[in-house]
C-alpha cells in the first residue's frame, strides 16, 4: 500500500472530482469559511513529485442553501461525499423531514403540493429497482472480494 501520512485520513480516498487517489485533504480558510481541497500526489517522468489540487468545495453551500430557504436543506460540498456520506439519501431524508413541515403548517400551495407528489411517485417507482440492483450488486461485490483478496 501506497501514500502514508495522508493527513488522518485512513486509507486511500478516491477524488470525486477527477477520480484519482486523494493524498490528503487540505482546508483553507477564507473569512468565515473553510475551503476543501483534495491533494494529489504525482510523480513527474523526472522523478520530481509535483502536488495538484482540486477543489472540493465548502463543507456547507450556505449560497446555495439561500435560494432554496424553503426546504431547509443544507447542500453539502464533494467533502461530504469524499468522507463517505451519501449526498443523495441525506437530501432526500431531509427534503422528508421539510416538507412534513411544510404540509402541518399550512403553508405549501396547492399546486406546488400536487407537483411535489407526483415527482415523489416517480421516484418513489424507483425504490423496489434500487433494493433489486444493491441486492445484485452486493453479491458482485462479494464475489469480487473473495477472488481478488484487497485491491489496493
Ligand atoms: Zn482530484
Amino acid at each position: 500500500m501506497s501514500g502514508s501520512g495522508n493527513g488522518g485520513f485512513s486509507g486511500i480516498r478516491i477524488c470525486p472530482r477527477c477520480g484519482k487517489p486523494v493524498w490528503s485533504i487540505e482546508g483553507k480558510r477564507r473569512g468565515s469559511k473553510i475551503y476543501y481541497y483534495a491533494v494529489h500526489r504525482n510523480i513527474l517522468p523526472n522523478g520530481r513529485v509535483k502536488f495538484t489540487y482540486c477543489y472540493l468545495g465548502p463543507r456547507y453551500y450556505t449560497y446555495v442553501k439561500k435560494t432554496h430557504q424553503d426546504y431547509d436543506i443544507d447542500f453539502k460540498g464533494a467533502i461530504e461525499e469524499l468522507e463517505g456520506f451519501p449526498r443523495a439519501s441525506s437530501y432526500l431524508s431531509e427534503l422528508a423531514v421539510a416538507l412534513k413541515r411544510q404540509v402541518q403548517a399550512g403553508t405549501l400551495p396547492a399546486r406546488k403540493a400536487l407537483e411535489l407528489a407526483n415527482a415523489i411517485e416517480r421516484l418513489a417507482g424507483l425504490a423496489g429497482e434500487l433494493r433489486q440492483y444493491a441486492e445484485e450488486k452486493a453479491k458482485e461485490e462479494e464475489a469480487k472480494a473473495m477472488a481478488g483478496g484487497e485491491e489496493q
